[in-house]
């Protein structure tokens, strides 16, 4: 396993989970993602990118919520477990990720060639 894979196995591990509002996808849209979450993620072709992008949304966001939500980017996993990025809808874990996590997150993203899904 490289690195970079110990890495998001161990975030992943650590982002706090909560119970969403049932339904809700209000906090979907262009996201970006390492190429190591991206190698786990289907191939979309540059028609759905492109028709997902002019709607801000995001190319695995289908009629009953993420398709691939086992798989999905740290950042979908990040929102609603910190004050940085709340809910609009109040939901949100018991506590809060942890804030020494969360940090070695964002240097994560600013060390790591990040893509659009
Ligand atoms: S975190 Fe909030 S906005 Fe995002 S899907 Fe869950 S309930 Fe909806
Ligand atoms: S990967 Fe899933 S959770 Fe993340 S923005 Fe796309 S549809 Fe939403």
């Amino acid at each position: 396993m490289t690195r970079n894979n110990q890495k998001i196995r161990f975030f992943r591990q650590r982002i706090p989970s909560f119970a969403c509002q049932p339904g809700c996808h209000d906090c979907c849209g262009p996201v970006t993602a390492s190429s190591e979450e991206m190698a786990h993620l289907p191939v979309k072709t540059a028609a759905e990118h492109a028709r997902a992008l002019a709607e801000l949304n995001c190319p695995h966001l289908g009629e009953k919520g993420c398709q691939v939500y086992t798989e999905r980017p740290l950042i979908c996993r990040l929102f609603g477990t910190t004050p940085r990025l709340v809910c609009p809808n109040g939901k949100r874990p018991a506590n809060y990720i942890a804030p020494g996590v969360e940090q070695q997150i964002y240097q994560f993203f600013s060390e790591t060639r990040q893509l659009l899904l």
